[in-house]
């Protein structure tokens, strides 16, 4: 199954390179998401939400929330701007299908590749049909520079049959591009979508016959700065020194903690899903195998019939319950505590040393 973005990884230059699909789809590595992704998700869920609740006035305190989730305080004023574009208030006020997912088979052979994706909003106006997609990006382009909308176009044209028109709503810009799709151009972009799924598989193929994967998958640096891979594919295969004598020494030490760190999360998973489905593997030092352990989650109310039942036995709960960082955080971030007001009640301030390595 395939989608627009997914197909577009494997494009050099403008989206990825081959070694980038290598990554995300045949290795399945963690990706580590940019500020554009995080961005363009924050505002994509804020304008879902205000179209689905038919509501612009809660869009102020959506962005509160989305800001807040996503660590976007410094950006939102842009957020704040872009939700409000005037394509957004329209959408709002006429309606219509939000994510509104397709899914087909790419032609008739029976492992024929699908493609799968979510169209942002969906209209129909009685002749046509008007598929909108979000863009956060820094600059505007015109539907028909790639194939999204035109395979967008594809699913709604089956599913429709009808004329479609695909805009691109540019939210920094306050600007919406659109195009009505000619047969020719749906048929253009299914085609491309059609070999290039068809490459894909034949490269993976290529890898679980014994081909080296960087010859199949080669890497193509040059628009590398907003790969999510980037940490992985291009770090330097340095040895962790044994002993750290100078700066340079502590800096490869602190590189290759967080590089070792992120393939043993990597092994972990493949090792956990092999062992789920085939079983404990074990040599004459170790055993490795998946243990299933239950606990007790407590909703609200589980927590409130707790805190009841322990106020009618007269416990002590001061003394039971520990007020944990999430706690402090909610107190401070939800009920306008101040670190004064822990301290004025009588929390002492403990100190202790983690090393904490983190990407920038
Ligand atoms: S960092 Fe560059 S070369 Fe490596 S996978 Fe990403 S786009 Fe390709």
């Amino acid at each position: 199954m395939y989608s627009f973005s997914g197909l577009s990884t494997t494009l050099p230059d403008k989206y990825g390179c081959w070694h980038k699909f290598y990554c995300r789809y045949v290795l399945k590595l963690p990706s580590s998401p940019g500020l554009p992704l995080i961005f363009g998700k924050a505002c994509h869920s804020v304008i879902e939400t205000a179209i689905k609740a038919k509501d612009a006035e809660i869009i102020p305190m959506l962005v509160d929330v989305a800001a807040g989730s996503n660590d976007l305080d410094d950006e939102k004023e842009t957020l704040n701007k872009c939700v409000c574009a005037n394509a957004v208030h329209a959408a709002i006020e006429d309606g219509g299908e939000v994510e509104e997912y397709f899914q087909f088979p790419l032609d008739d052979s029976p492992f024929a590749p699908s493609l799968r994706g979510f169209i942002d909003l969906n209209q129909k106006n009685g002749k046509a049909m008007i598929i909108t997609d979000w863009k956060t990006n820094r600059s505007t382009y015109h539907p028909t520079d790639t194939y999204q909308l035109g395979l967008y176009a594809a699913a709604m044209k089956k599913k429709h049959g009808l004329p479609v028109i695909g805009r691109l709503a540019f939210l920094r810009f306050n600007q919406v591009i659109e195009h009505e799709y000619t047969e020719t151009e749906i048929n253009e972009a299914l085609e491309w979508a059609r070999d290039t799924a068809y490459e894909c598989e034949a490269r993976k193929q290529r890898v679980e016959m014994g081909q080296d994967p960087s010859e199949v998958f080669p890497k193509s640096p040059g628009n590398c700065v907003w790969c999510d891979y980037k940490n992985f594919c291009l770090a330097p295969k340095t040895e962790i020194p044994e002993a750290i004598l100078t700066h340079e020494d502590a800096k490869k030490v602190a590189h290759g903690i967080m590089l070792t760190k992120e393939k043993i999360k990597l092994h972990e998973d493949r090792l956990k899903k092999y062992i789920t489905t085939q079983g404990s593997v074990e040599t004459p030092q170790i055993k490795a195998e998946v243990n299933t352990s239950e606990y007790f989650r407590f909703d609200l109310k589980a927590r409130r019939a707790v805190v009841e039942k322990m106020q009618r036995q007269k416990l002590d709960i001061g003394s039971i319950l520990k007020i944990g960082s999430d706690a402090q955080k909610d107190l401070i971030n939800k009920h306008g505590w101040k670190e004064k007001d822990f301290l004025d009640l009588g929390a002492t301030i403990g100190k202790t040393a983690r090393l904490s390595i983190s990407k920038i």
